[in-house]
């Protein structure tokens, strides 16, 4: 299969020709070709976003027309989801299942924002004398979106969505490994005849070409990034060097799961699982640090490793698969340094750590990894795997619970575990964490912000939130004197 970029309104090859290969990672073969884009092909996507919202109609469209378009990409999508999904789990290789319901959140999406398009609304000022003072929100302008490829089609609906909602135009630029349902929902777009040419630009190349190139375009007023720490503060210190523009980030995360003695030791057990091993553990906000009551801490491991030997791993496409491989050979072998780390740091493995073999040696599998008695300063406990790898930590007390879960550079998530409502709360407050679940982990409703604290990010996502960082706010001051300033 061959693909093209969206440029324009136009589907086009790199100017050069010049093509990656995209892989399939249950089997290692090579699944499709995707354009490489050079800087002047993602130069001309910003000319035409810039075009587009300069000029073009897509700002000054009534809010509730656009709502109306943006409703009609949710029906889009969910008219072509079962072929979505498929491509999804063909080119990420998570559970088929798993990407039906992310083809269904980026639906719903596009219809939380189709939505509140128009509920946007400035205020009055309460100014004292003769004048009217109020606020007009506007679109930010041209927006820079650079997604990673734990997610693919929902992240890239977490960004366009909002933006097209404020008015933004936009140029979007996939993760590497990942660009074929972005192309795919690239020519259901194109369908959309309401959407003018130009608004939405989709373009694939790598980070430190495509990617870059917007980072450091003086007509780029803002960039929206999920990916590595690393690369989220590249593009802060770039965007300072370079026009100021806008930078929201959604880093990593070393999120703690607290599970407490008064938990329910079956929904404990499966909330831990769930927490590392749902999508591969390839989840920013993966519950990679266990961190568990003494009293309970062997019982909780034990029941743990032996339903992680039964996790079904195999290819996304057949049914029963619970685990599906890692998203490519590169990033298996930066999961498999996580493991070697373990292990030299005298942690405890306790199940896992392997690549499984059979039918599976050829894709990019690796076995559910549990340490245990993992020094809690250890680059295992603090640094992010990204991968299907866990660090369990014992805890004393509730207080020690709070000091540990707080110890580490990132703050994106936490899960609690207590059948104690007033222990539960507390955790809630004293977490530093942009999101804190009770009793349950991983969902991400799009109703609520989402992001992080610390080095786990900058800025909200989703919500009414995720609509602020497209919008700008302008104060208009009207005099209601009739007579010359006095000064
Ligand atoms: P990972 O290494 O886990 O894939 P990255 O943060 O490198 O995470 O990648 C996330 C996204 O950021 C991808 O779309 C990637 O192409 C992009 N990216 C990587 N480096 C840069 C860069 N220097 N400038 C802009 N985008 C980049
Ligand atoms: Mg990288």
């Amino acid at each position: 299969m061959t693909y093209r970029m969206y440029i324009d309104g136009e589907f086009v090859e790199s100017n050069n020709r010049q093509t990656r290969d995209v892989d399939n990672p249950a089997k290692g073969e090579v699944l499709a070709q995707v354009p490489e884009a050079t800087t002047a092909d993602v130069e001309r996507a910003i000319a035409a976003a810039r075009r587009e919202f300069d000029e073009g109609k897509w700002p000054n469209m009534p809010a509730a027309k656009r709502g109306r378009i943006l409703l009609q990409i949710a029906q889009a999508i969910r008219t072509h989801a079962k072929e979505l999904a498929r491509l999804e789990t063909l080119n990420m290789g998570k559970p088929l299942s798993e990407s039906e319901g992310d083809i269904a959140d980026a639906a719903d999406c596009f219809e939380y924002y189709g939505g509140l398009a128009n509920k946007i609304t400035g205020e009055v000022n309460p100014i004292s004398g003769r004048a009217l003072d109020f606020t007009l929100k506007e679109p930010v302008g041209v927006c820079g979106q650079i997604i990673p490829w734990n997610f693919p089609l929902m992240m890239a609906a977490w960004k366009i969505a909002p933006a097209l909602a404020a008015g933004c135009t936009l140029i979007l630029k996939p993760a590497e490994q990942t660009p074929l349902t972005a192309l795919r929902f690239a020519e259901i777009l194109d369908g959309i005849s309401d959407l003018p040419k130009g608004v939405v630009n989709i373009v694939t190349g790598d980070g430190p070409t495509a990617g870059a190139t917007l980072v450091k375009s003086h007509d780029v007023d803002k960039i929206a990034f999920t990916g590595s720490t690393e690369v989220g503060k590249w593009i802060l210190k770039t965007s300072a060097e370079t026009n100021l523009k806008k930078v929201t980030l959604e880093l990593g995360g070393k999120s703690p799961n607290v599970f407490f003695a008064d938990s329910d030791f079956e929904m404990a057990i499966a909330g831990a699982l769930f927490g590392i091993f749902y999508n591969q553990g390839e989840v920013c906000s993966a519950g990679s640090r266990i961190l568990v009551e003494k009293s309970i801490h062997k019982k909780l491991v034990d029941a743990m490793a032996e339903r992680a030997r039964q996790i079904r791993l195999g290819d996304g496409m057949e049914a029963g698969t619970k685990m599906g491989p890692l998203v490519n050979a590169e990033h298996r072998a930066r999961v498999e340094g996580f493991i070697r780390i373990g292990k030299e740091s005298g942690a405890k493995l306790v199940c896992g750590g392997n690549r499984p073999g059979g039918e599976l040696a050829r894709g990019y599998f690796i076995a559910p990894t549990i340490f245990d008695h993992v020094d809690f300063n250890s680059r295992l406990a603090q640094e992010e795997v990204f991968g299907p790898v866990v660090a369990v930590i014992p805890f004393e007390n509730e207080s020690e619970a709070i000091k540990l879960a707080n110890h580490s550079q990132y703050g994106l998530a936490a899960g609690v575990w207590t059948k104690d409502f007033t222990k539960a709360m507390h955790l809630v407050k004293k977490i530093r964490a942009g999101i804190v679940w009770v009793n349950h982990y991983h969902p991400a409703p799009m109703e609520g912000p989402w992001g992080g604290y610390k080095q786990s990010g900058i800025g909200r996502e989703l919500g009414k939130y995720g609509i602020e960082n497209y919008l700008q706010a302008k104060q208009v001051y009207i005099n209601l004197n009739s007579k010359p300033v006095q000064w």
